[in-house]
């Protein structure tokens, strides 16, 4: 089984996302956080290091866990107003499991490098140019990385949310491949994934995806980002078991991940770039 890293993907986009933001006025990226979420935490922070590193701005506007969603609202609102501001996000989950959508729909389109606006996802599904999700922008990039041909394959989503699983369909879709979506209800899973030449596992289950599951030569993409007991991470793909089945398999941590925050960057920079 080949493993498909995100390391090497993530320096040239970054490299890309850096000569982007030198052609042009500083890009600005705003973050409003409203969580107590310790993971969410540092990837904020992680995002702001990132970003310092190919010369993008970013500004955290942590509104506190209590912040109530007009409030979210009203800051996204703010944030896309200002000229000197290019790319907004919103850091999820919100607390007590209030949803990120109606917020989102306050940030600008033009500025919603992490695809998080509905508008966003409707022109996604419509075929028309919008920031995707910087998460199903990087299970694409990895797959156009490694060569994994699309046309024609059937791949097969586990995972239906509005941030990975329905944007990554979609793009999919886009590439011609025939695309299965799979869900908490779906019936008998394991006969659904070991239909897939491309299996994309986003789920949030630890080991979710054994051997069983994983069709001989399948390349498997693992989004999920899942906390172990030691602090670490695993992904939703038993990577063990399916080492001997699997044709090929991203890594967590490694492989997902670090591709997704090089593109957050380089969606900035592009949105620094419009006119
Ligand atoms: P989410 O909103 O919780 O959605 C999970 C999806 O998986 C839902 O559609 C759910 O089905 C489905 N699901 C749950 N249990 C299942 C099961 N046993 N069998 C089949 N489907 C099942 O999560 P998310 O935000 O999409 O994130 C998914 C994973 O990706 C998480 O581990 C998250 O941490 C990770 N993630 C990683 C990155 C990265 O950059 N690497 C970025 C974002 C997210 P229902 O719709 O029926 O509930």
């Amino acid at each position: 089984m080949k493993t498909l890293t995100g390391k090497d993907l993530a320096a040239a986009i970054r490299a890309q996302a850096q000569a982007e933001a030198a052609a042009g006025p500083q890009p600005r990226l705003a973050v409003v956080v409203a969580t107590a979420d310790e993971a969410g935490l540092w990837y904020v922070r992680s995002i702001a290091k990132a970003a310092a590193a190919v010369g993008i701005a970013c500004d955290i506007v942590d509104l506190g866990p209590e912040a109530a969603p007009d409030q979210i609202g009203e800051t996204l609102a703010r944030l896309s107003a200002a000229t000197d501001v290019h790319g907004v996000m919103l850091q999820t989950p919100l607390p007590a499991g209030a949803s990120a959508q109606e917020p989102a729909a306050a940030i600008d389109p033009r500025k919603d490098v992490d695809g998080a606006n509905p508008l966003s996802l409707g022109r996604l599904a419509a075929g028309l140019p919008a920031f995707p999700p910087a998460t199903a922008a990087a299970v694409m990039a990895l797959l156009d990385h490694y060569e994994v041909p699309l046309e024609g394959r059937r791949a097969v989503v586990v995972g239906r949310s509005t941030v990975v699983g329905k944007p990554v369909a979609h793009l999919l879709l886009d590439r011609h491949a025939t695309v299965t979506v799979a869900h908490s209800r779906t019936r008998d899973l394991a006969a659904v994934t070991t239909q897939a030449d491309v299996l994309i596992a986003a789920a949030g289950r630890a080991g979710l995806i054994g051997r069983d599951h994983v069709a001989p030569g399948a390349v498997v993409i693992d989004v999920g980002t899942n906390p172990t007991e030691d602090g670490g991470l695993t992904g939703d793909v038993d990577a063990a078991a399916v080492s001997d089945v699997a044709g090929a398999l991203t890594p967590v941590p490694g492989g997902v991940g670090p591709v997704t925050t090089a593109l957050l960057l380089r969606h900035t920079a592009r949105a620094a770039g419009l006119p």
